[in-house]
């Protein structure tokens, strides 16, 4: 016999470590948008404001990026479309009571799954990328966006302050909505702009 010094894997064994790659990818991905801030790669921590596209950034980095658009040098990429304090929200975060200080420390663990700072008020579930979150550029209110659609209304479920469909802004979107949100954008920027005018 002899051959059968089983080196070759086998598909499902191909099939199994591309999966872990996947996964390891995703969770790279999600410590990078839902742990940190798009603009000075710190941790989130609040103040925590969001512009138009969903991205979350420590406020403290968003006025030094305005002070000087030179101050991170990839800012321009990331948020070419902040101009002012006006284009972005202070968003009401929902604290997580089981989030401790220690395990911020752990973001450095690539091993060791991080726990949220930030959860739904709703829901509670952890805002670490593996649930759909939104908020309301009306007040800045956090929720996931299970929250949103199981309960139904014209005002917020956290402070009640009215909204429309325009208003809901997704958190980290997917690529594909990207574009539809950039377009809204422009909008309404455009017709702050005109009011402004007015
Ligand atoms: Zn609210």
């Amino acid at each position: 016999m002899g051959c059968d010094g089983g080196s070759i894997p086998k598909r499902d064994e191909l099939v199994k470590q591309k999966q872990r790659k996947a996964k390891v990818d995703q969770n790279i991905l999600n410590r990078v948008h839902w742990f940190s801030c798009a603009l000075s790669k710190k941790p989130l921590s609040s103040p925590v404001v969001s512009c138009g596209l969903g991205k979350l950034y420590n406020r403290d980095a968003i006025l030094e990026f305005l002070l000087d658009r030179k101050a991170y040098g990839d800012g321009d990429l990331i948020c070419k479309h902040i101009k002012s304090l006006k284009d972005v929200v202070t968003l009401q975060l929902e604290h997580n009571p089981s989030f401790s200080e220690a395990q911020s420390a752990s973001l450095t663990n690539h091993d060791q799954e991080p726990v949220s700072r930030f959860i739904c008020p709703i829901t509670m579930k952890e805002m670490n990328g593996k649930h759909r979150f939104v908020y309301l550029d009306t007040c800045g209110c956090v929720m996931s966006e299970q929250a949103m659609k199981e309960v139904p209304s014209k005002t917020c479920i956290k402070c009640t302050k009215p909204y429309e469909a325009i208003n809901v802004i997704v958190l980290n979107p997917k690529a594909e909505e990207l574009e539809a949100m950039e377009l809204t954008l422009v909008e309404k920027q455009a017709r702050i702009a005109a009011e402004r005018k007015c």
